[in-house]
């Protein structure tokens, strides 16, 4: 199949479908200028991401992961949603159904979400669809390491010295990135959430991500064992591939937005 049909093909599916999963990954934001960990920008100081983003790396070294953490933070602040990310913004705002499950820590997609909701001026209904729901966290909070109360970060913090680390207002405790590091759990309520998504989804649109690390993983399976379709956007072959009822060999920016951009039930083009 051509690669424009293949787009013809993804929105017509996309416009019948009634619920819909969106599920993205580190590719989504690549073009925003966000690496990926996987590509050649990955690495920090010639440190993995597997070596710093652990708890066992934060109770040896409170300050290098804050350090690592504060690098990221810049970086993505430094950064803008792209067109990808907004048209899935106004397509979650626009039509009833579609929810957004990411994998990112970039709060890109959130970003897009209050962008679009200032341009549409959605209802509180409205909105709160196009709010995305993130299943790693954010680098744009940091959470207590004792009472778990969650904080925005929105200065910029002293990382020089172990006793300048932020601090919880409330118990004193040392606070920490609020994102799920290698070995934890996820937040059982948003992973409850994005398996009822999966289940209920006609199709579930997955997009920049490899599709390797469980759970996740196992969500668009779900969808078609429930008889729901799965559409993949990625310029390279993933596991899903094989599975996948269409898999689109394009980046998030020359797919996503001409296949969302068409109304649900709009005349065929
Ligand atoms: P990954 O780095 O393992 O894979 C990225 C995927 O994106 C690859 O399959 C790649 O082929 C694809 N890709 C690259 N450029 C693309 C583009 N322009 N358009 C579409 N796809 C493109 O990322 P992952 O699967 O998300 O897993 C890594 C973990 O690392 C995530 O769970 C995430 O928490 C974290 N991470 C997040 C960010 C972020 O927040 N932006 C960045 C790096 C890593
Ligand atoms: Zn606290």
């Amino acid at each position: 199949m051509g690669e424009v049909r293949e787009l013809r093909e993804a929105a017509r599916i996309l416009k019948d479908a009634r619920s819909v999963l969106v599920l993205t990954g580190a590719g989504i934001s690549a073009e925003s200028g966000v690496p990926t960990f996987r590509g050649p920008e990955g690495l920090w100081r010639n440190h993995r991401p597997e070596e710093l983003a652990t708890p066992e790396a934060f109770a040896r070294d409170p300050r290098l992961v804050w350090e690592w953490y504060e690098w990221r933070r810049r970086l993505v602040e430094a950064c803008d949603p792209n067109p990808a990310h907004h048209a899935l913004a106004r397509a979650a705002m626009t039509r009833p159904g579609m929810r957004i499950l990411t994998q990112n820590v970039d709060g890109l997609h959130d970003r897009a979400a209050r962008e679009e909701a200032e341009r549409l001026r959605p209802d509180a209904e409205q909105a709160a669809a196009a709010t995305p729901l993130e299943l790693h966290g954010s680098v744009l909070r940091a959470r207590c390491t004792s009472c778990q109360e969650r904080v925005p970060l929105t200065e910029p913090l002293d990382t020089s010295h172990r006793d300048t680390l932020p601090r919880c207002d409330g118990c004193r405790a040392l606070l920490r990135p609020d994102v799920v590091w290698f070995g934890e759990a996820l937040d059982p309520a948003i992973l409850d959430e994005a398996f009822h998504l999966a289940e209920e989804a006609d199709l579930c649109l997955v997009i920049g991500t490899s599709a390797v690390v469980q759970p996740t993983a196992s969500l668009p399976r779900v969808t078609q064992s429930n008889g729901g379709r799965v559409i993949e956007i990625n310029p390279e072959p993933t596991p899903l591939t094989m599975t996948a009822d269409l898999s689109l060999r394009a980046t998030a920016v020359e797919a996503v937005p001409g296949i969302v951009a068409a109304p649900r039930g709009g005349a065929e083009a």
